[in-house]
């Protein structure tokens, strides 16, 4: 099942909003003492404006915190709820990974739970589309780094050897009529989507690869899909078949 894939709590997380919210606050209180504290006029405006902007901040991220935990343990979230998380994410990730930064947390956690965010939103919209309209993106490091032929322009330049997850990939494609390509960068990968204008995107990626892309790609429902890394980051990596399998046939209605 899908919701088992994503069966994950992150600790490092929670910590983060914990951080987020204790600062606003922080900021909200100290604000609020010294404008009770000062007699001058413009000095406790200026203290009052801040001590709004730190509360509705502080609020912003308790409730958002809220509705993340909410979809990471399976409750349906509205659409306020979604609308919310998904403004978030773009708004706080990158504040988010400075904090994780500073205090060194595991930025790959981090990340990971970014795509797995996302991916609860899609998934609990009940998107359809029609198979060929999905765009399944992967990248050029799934491919056995030995490999002579280039399958970047054309996967069906692959001669279906079975050594990497190429093959599979493209029995896939051959089953429901998807779109896939092979995209070496950010950049190829924009024009790709830009060219192909799908209407649902399965990203294959590593954590940091995802979690920028999802904040890249606008008004196309994006599904990210870690790759496995058995050789280490960049090399012969690999992506889990019947998971990709899953989210194609969610997307056409016949994972609901
Ligand atoms: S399946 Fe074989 S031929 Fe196709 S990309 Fe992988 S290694 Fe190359």
């Amino acid at each position: 099942m899908l919701t088992n894939y994503y069966k994950q709590k992150n600790i490092s997380f929670i910590m983060i909003m914990f951080i987020l919210n204790v600062l606003f606050l922080g900021i909200a209180i100290l604000s609020f003492y010294l404008a009770h504290t000062s007699s001058l006029v413009l000095y406790k405006l200026v203290l009052n404006i801040i001590l709004i902007a730190a509360s509705f901040a502080s609020f912003f991220v308790l409730m958002n915190g809220i509705c993340v935990l909410m979809l990471l343990n399976d409750h349906p979230l509205n659409s306020f709820g979604r609308k919310l998380v998904q403004y978030s994410m773009g708004a706080m990730y990158p504040r988010m990974m400075y904090i994780t930064q500073l205090f060194g947390l595991d930025k790959d956690n981090i990340q990971k739970i970014f795509s797995e965010i996302n991916n609860r939103l899609i998934l609990s919209q009940r998107i359809q589309v029609k198979s060929e309209e999905i765009l399944i993106l992967l990248p050029h490091c799934l491919q056995k780094s030995d490999c002579k032929h280039k399958i970047t322009n054309e996967i069906s330049n692959c001669k279906r050897c079975g050594a990497c997850d190429i093959d599979s990939l493209i029995a896939l494609k051959e089953k429901y009529g998807v779109n896939i390509f092979v995209a070496t960068g950010g950049t190829i990968a924009r024009k790709i989507i830009k060219e192909q204008k799908p209407k649902a995107i399965i990203a294959v990626a590593c954590e940091r690869d995802l979690s920028s892309g999802i904040l890249d790609v606008k008004g196309i429902p994006v599904i990210g899909l870690l790759n496995d890394r058995p050789e280490g980051p960049c090399i012969n990596t690999r992506v889990k078949i019947d998971k990709a399998e899953e989210m194609i046939r969610y997307f056409i209605g016949e994972g609901n």
